[in-house]
């Protein structure tokens, strides 16, 4: 069963788990990633994390591998466009993601792992991530067009000026 939003678990803040309590919860993740993408016809399934099936834990599934405990580092600053959906959500979603992050977690085989990751691969990550930070690819999205009406209104408000001082007509 995947929980869909406005689920309180979906919005809580994960806690760190331990590898073999990890490893426990991505069996299940997996099962229920292969249901969901069996599922769904329309929809492109590439990840699933812990509290989408109802557990609050820093452990995700995403293009068939384990993540355990992932922690960004560092990101590129330059973002990207991104078109999201979600298996607790509805609809898909605009937003916009860093284009590289620099990651740590450790793996099924308890190895400590470091990797940049780019493009879509790191857009993935991200979303998979916001999941155990307690916040879904919806959020972004409404944030990215209340950003847009900010620089709208900076925009015509520096336009006004412009017309005022003669500058534009
Ligand atoms: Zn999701």
């Amino acid at each position: 069963m995947i929980l869909k939003d406005p689920d309180p678990i979906l919005h809580t803040k994960c806690a760190p788990i331990s590898i073999l309590q990890g490893k426990r919860i991505a069996k299940r993740l997996r099962e229920a990633y292969i249901e969901a993408r069996d599922n769904s016809k329309d929809t492109f399934v590439v990840g699933l994390a812990a509290p989408q099936i109802g557990i609050p834990k820093n452990v995700f599934v995403a293009l068939g591998d384990v993540f355990i405990n992932p922690r960004i580092l560092s990101v590129n600053k330059s973002e990207i466009n991104s078109e999201e959906g979600c298996l607790s959500l509805s609809d898909v979603y605009r937003l916009k993601r860093f284009k590289s992050i620099k990651l740590t977690w450790t793996d099924e085989a308890r190895r400590q792992r470091i990797m940049n990751l780019e493009g879509k691969y790191a857009v993935i990550i991200q979303h998979e991530y916001d999941h155990l930070m307690g916040k879904l690819c919806s959020e972004h999205a409404a944030i990215n067009e209340f950003q847009t009406k900010i620089e709208k209104i900076k925009r015509e408000a520096v336009e006004d000026n412009l017309k005022s001082l003669g500058v534009v007509s």
